[in-house]
């Protein structure tokens, strides 16, 4: 690694990417769509990176949550389909027709905004409509009262001038989590929309491309809910509980050194407030990893992190560019070792857990300073460097 790199940087496994694909296709079967979910930078992991990967190796679709998230790839050659899950500006309707992006269409009004502004382009904007059946956040309300009037709705914007309504789907809201009521919950998600799917093709006379629901907690538990196109995220990074069951392999592996070495007396407070006061003489690595690298202050005085000699624990307060461990009976741990912040060896599910927060939102976290380094067939094809020069 060279000397810009030495600092602090992630390490991207494409190949545990590929590997993951490969696995969830086997469980999918055949007959089922895979739709690689890569929206805020593909979960900290580099979104052109991971859809070229999920291109090359035949993925069907790709999802992301903004249109400029979408252009980013269109610019840097995907050309597959790609979703957009979440809000666009109406005004960014001719751009999405230009680069044949499809949108989530969420309720009536954004059908009639888009509707007009894509006949105003003279174009047709290829949309999915969105189903609330219970996340309680964006789609056509479609629950217990609202089951007429949301499929009305949605049967009108199926019809709307300029827009292709290629597809349908919902999300699910308690997919990852294990209990009956959770399950409960799921089953009725799922029942509400195939019942709003028959009512709305019934009516429209013709039948949806593409249906999809399954997000990583339905892929890896419920198969009857695959339909025409499954939709995993986390699952394709391979974090979590359902990854670790399918025997999935983390993507991302955050790599720090130690920059200095300290040895205190007893009694010496470490870091911002003095929350940890040594007991002994104790040896303090300083890494250059703070939350502005992408840490969790939470995790201040709470977790480990990997050094050549297994697990070192963090000390005091994480700053904003640094934190300390505890190396005191660690030699072979010197200026210039490797120490694993998340990764293969020191899981990111177990930090996540004692920051009280999932492991998504430490690999979103991972901030623009952290140069990622990407590896496929086991080797570094690429390095991607913050510094702009
Ligand atoms: C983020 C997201 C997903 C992927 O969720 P995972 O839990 O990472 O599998 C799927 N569908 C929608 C609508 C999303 O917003």
């Amino acid at each position: 690694m060279e000397s810009t790199l030495r600092r602090t940087w992630a390490e991207i496994k494409l190949d545990s990417i590929a590997y993951n694909y490969k696995k969830i296709r086997e469980k999918i079967g055949p007959d089922v769509k895979f739709l690689g979910v890569v929206k805020a930078d593909a979960y900290g992991h580099g979104s052109i990176q991971v859809s070229k990967l999920l291109q090359d190796l035949g993925a069907d679709y790709l999802a992301v949550s903004s249109a400029d998230e979408a252009l980013e790839l269109r610019v840097n050659g995907i050309d597959m389909p790609i979703l957009i899950l979440g809000h666009t500006p109406k005004e960014q309707v001719g751009r999405l027709i230009e680069y044949h992006i499809t949108q989530a269409i969420t309720c009536k009004a954004k059908a009639d905004e888009y509707s007009e502004e894509a006949v105003r382009c003279g174009g047709k904007l290829k949309v999915h409509i969105k189903v609330d059946t219970g996340m309680s956040r964006l789609g056509y309300l479609c629950d217990d009262g609202y089951f007429d009037t949301g499929v009305e709705g949605i049967v009108e914007a199926c019809n709307m001038p300029g827009l292709d309504a290629e597809g349908i789907f919902t999300h699910f809201a308690e997919a990852d989590e294990f209990g009956d009521e959770n399950d409960a919950y799921t089953k009725h998600q799922f029942e509400l929309f195939t019942s709003v799917i028959s009512s709305v093709e019934e009516k429209l006379g013709r039948k949806f491309a593409i249906r999809h629901c399954a997000n990583t907690g339905a892929v890896a538990r419920f198969e009857n809910t695959y339909l025409d196109m499954v939709r995993p995220g986390l699952l394709l990074y391979g974090y979590g509980e359902f990854a670790r069951q399918m025997g999935l392999k983390p993507a991302m592996t955050m790599k720090t050194t130690v920059s200095t070495i300290k040895i205190y007396p007893e009694g010496t407070a470490i870091s911002y407030g003095g929350v940890y006061v040594t007991d002994k003489t104790t040896r303090i690595g300083v890494l250059p990893y703070g939350y502005a690298d992408g840490f969790l202050r939470s995790l201040s005085n709470k977790c480990s992190l990997y050094t050549k000699e297994g697990p070192a624990k963090l000390r005091g307060k994480i700053c904003m560019d640094m934190c300390m461990i505890d190396i005191t009976d660690m030699p072979s741990v010197d200026v210039g070792s490797e120490v694993e912040i998340f990764g293969e060896k020191n899981s990111i599910d177990e930090l996540a857990s004692i920051a009280g927060t999932i492991p998504y939102e430490l690999t979103c976290a991972v901030s623009k300073r952290v140069p990622r380094v990407y590896y496929r067939d086991g080797q570094i094809i690429e390095k991607e460097l913050m510094l702009r020069m």
